[in-house]
């Protein structure tokens, strides 16, 4: 796997040792889980979205290696109003916590987002990947009152032209009245 989206406990320990950063970009293909949502878009209108990430590692009183990560995603889904993409801007700030097993997790502090990691490893994707579904809406949509649901084809009701308007008599009911 490439380097930076996948990092062992020896180079976490480090970075968080050094108070390292890491930035990168995660272009869509490799985002397949975030792509699945917007299935519906077809590619040439879904553009070239991606994930931006910046992540800051260190220690806490705790000794729990965390990561300070900002994440910046603008996948294009599917607007449930009126079916066109949208594009689904989402800014995240998570603090990240390491662990190597569940039971680790869940004595994680408050406040602190558990990573689950292997014996190989943390996978970073899955992790950035992760909080960008939680911050996507359940139902992505444009700003409520600048699109309409789209209108159906359903046979058009004829407009009556050429029944008589049920008006025309009173209105000569009117007439004959005033003369
Ligand atoms: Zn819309």
């Amino acid at each position: 796997m490439k380097k930076g989206e996948w990092l062992d406990w020896v180079e976490l320990n480090r970075m968080a040792q050094n108070e390292s950063s890491l930035s990168g970009v995660l272009t869509q293909d490799r985002l397949t889980r975030i792509a699945e949502r917007s299935v519906s878009v077809p590619a040439e209108e879904a553009g070239d979205w991606q994930l931006s990430y910046e992540i800051r590692f260190r220690r806490d009183e705790n000794r729990i290696v965390l990561g300070e990560a900002q994440v910046n995603c603008e996948p294009v889904l599917r607007c449930q109003r009126c079916l066109e993409p949208v594009a689904c801007a989402v800014e995240s700030q998570v603090t990240l916590a390491f662990v190597s097993d569940d039971k680790a997790a869940e004595q994680v502090p408050r406040g602190y987002e558990p990573v689950v990691g292997s014996e190989q490893g943390v996978d970073l994707l899955a992790a950035l990947e992760d909080e960008v579904l939680l911050a996507l809406p359940m139902f992505p949509a444009h700003e409520p009152g600048s699109c309409e649901p789209p209108e159906f084809d359903q046979p058009a009701v004829k407009p009556e032209t050429d029944k008589k308007s049920p008006f025309a008599d009173l209105a000569k009911l009117i007439k004959n009245k005033d003369h």
